[in-house]
């Protein structure tokens, strides 16, 4: 086309979730030629994002630190740990304003068959925090899909030797469903109403 630095801004934008080609080069035309100045904020909110942000050593969620906010609270009931797939589940749950304890993030779900096991998503690192004394209850919230479901299962029996309470969120989270997308207040209800399995 007219630019190889088109092109390539094209095939950047491309990464991002549900981008083909032709939304790219649309999305690539609008910041060259509508949003200059807000395309070079995006760049550096990227170049900062990218630079500061990672996973909390404890828990495993996004911080600029070495430990997250909700880790180093006090006022965090750490007694309940909530263990979900990703740190956007935990911006689910925080927004939902309902728990009150500390989290776990594995940062995905079993999947065998692409490779994705135990060791993968941190499963022995999660067992031994729940030997610390501290943990009294594991609040499973993997997503209700059959991923999610498996891996629920399996933490559950590789931690079924520890002296804790186990629940698992269900009710009000459709079958299929990723927490993400359900509402603050369905969320919300499912954690009230969560199962004890254990
Ligand atoms: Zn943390």
């Amino acid at each position: 086309m007219f630019s190889d630095k088109f092109e390539h801004l094209v095939n950047a934008l491309r990464i991002l979730p549900s981008v083909g080609p032709k939304s790219a080069q649309r999305m690539a035309l609008h910041l060259i030629m509508k949003q200059r100045e807000g395309a070079q904020q995006l760049a550096q909110a990227l170049e900062n994002a990218i630079g500061y942000i990672h996973e909390c050593q404890i828990c495993h969620s996004l911080t600029e630190d070495d430990v997250c906010e909700i880790c180093r609270s006090h006022e965090r009931d750490e007694r309940l740990l909530c263990v979900v797939e990703s740190p956007a589940d935990v911006m689910a749950i925080e927004q939902s304003g309902s728990y009150k304890g500390k989290y776990h993030v594995l940062g995905g779900h079993l999947s065998p068959l692409d490779g994705i096991g135990p060791n993968e998503i941190g499963i022995p690192e999660l067992i031994q925090r729940l030997t610390n004394g501290v943990v009294q209850e594991v609040i499973i919230a993997t997503n209700a899909t059959v991923e999610g479901q498996a891996t629920a299962h399996y933490l559950f029996e590789a931690s079924k030797h520890l002296p804790i309470s186990m629940t698992r969120i269900a009710q009000g989270v459709p079958q299929g469903g990723e927490l993400e997308y359900v509402d603050s207040h369905t969320l919300s209800q499912a954690l009230h109403n969560r199962m004890q399995i254990k």
